[in-house]
């Protein structure tokens, strides 16, 4: 198979509202949507964090999937804890609480095999906790990044130092102009990749994705679907994709790239058919090629 991606992120208990529903404490975070998404292109290490109320059961997702849990810690205390709620504009989460619980101790000590791991994707999680994984990688040959207002407005030196060390910045509109400090998306991208990224990927909900690479600009749109239920998880399950692809093609052409984007929006397709991690969970590698066929007709059209 593919080289391996490492990734440190959030295992998370979510509570979401949605126009369409609720659910409670159900399992999420950005570490276990994007490893998911990631297990279909490529094997996947995840390096985060749990408490003691996180079961066997509730690990079984990683097995399943054949991801890598051994950099996956079980400390005493409470998992990490996420409450945010949609309204019908489906685009922006606002977030009602955020309990780091046993993050907030949390020092990573990668497992050896781990080291060596050439693509890295840092999760959404506190920046320094990203830079602490990161300098235990020995020589990663991509290094992705997702971070959010969070962090942006808590913790933005932070930040800035594990930005200095990142090729691919992904992160949605609203987040690329806080950090850019621009209203202009265009110039407030150009003020972001200056902070370090080389690429960078704006996530822009139901209206796709627009991606900085050199002097390159490719869009993207998001699969028009008849029924979204839960966008939580979308940008990680994005990313997972995208990661993946990378991964699995070895290699980092802006064509490999520009069809990466279109794998990432793939999956946050099916991610977001459903609540928590049932829509990823259950696909097949023929749907993804499917839906993938379906996004090259979609965004097809001939020159006169
Ligand atoms: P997204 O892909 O952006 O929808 O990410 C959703 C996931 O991010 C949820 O499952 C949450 O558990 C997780 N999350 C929300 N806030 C934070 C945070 N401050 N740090 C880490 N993970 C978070």
């Amino acid at each position: 198979m593919s080289s391996s991606i490492l990734v440190v992120g959030s295992v998370a208990f979510d509570s979401v509202k949605t126009p369409f529903g609720e659910a409670e404490d159900v399992l999420g975070g950005s570490a276990t949507y994007f490893s998911v998404s990631a297990s279909f292109f490529s094997k996947v290490r995840v390096v985060a964090v749990v408490g003691s109320d996180f079961s066997d059961d509730h690990a079984s997702i990683f097995k399943r999937h054949n991801i890598d849990t051994s950099g996956l810690v079980r400390a005493d205390g409470r998992t990490f804890r996420w409450k945010g709620e949609y309204g019908f504009d489906l685009n922006e989460a606002h977030t009602l609480d955020t309990q780091l619980n046993v993050f907030e101790t949390f020092r990573p000590d990668l497992p050896e095999d781990y080291r060596d791991a050439e693509y890295v994707f840092l999760g959404n999680i506190d920046p320094q906790l990203q830079a602490e994984v990161l300098d235990q990688v020995r020589q990663p040959r991509v290094v992705a990044c997702d971070t959010m207002n969070f962090w942006i407005s808590g913790k933005l030196e932070a930040l800035k130092k594990t930005l200095g060390r990142v090729d691919i910045l992904v992160i949605n509109d609203g987040e690329t102009r806080m950090l850019g400090g621009e209203a202009n998306l265009v110039q407030a991208a150009n003020n972001v990749r200056a902070m370090g990224p080389r690429v960078l990927i704006v996530k822009r909900g139901e209206y796709g994705v627009l991606m900085f690479n050199e002097d390159s600009v490719f869009a993207a749109p998001a699969f028009p679907l008849e029924e979204v239920f839960d966008p939580t998880g979308a940008g990680d399950s994005f990313a997972g994709g995208f990661m993946g692809h990378l991964a699995a093609s070895d290699s980092l052409d802006d064509s490999t790239f520009r069809r990466a984007i279109v794998y990432g929006s793939v999956m946050a397709s099916f991610d977001v058919e459903e609540f928590s991690l049932k829509g990823l969970s259950k696909l097949t590698k023929t749907e993804i090629e499917g839906r993938f066929g379906q996004f090259q007709k979609l965004t097809h059209f001939d020159a006169l």
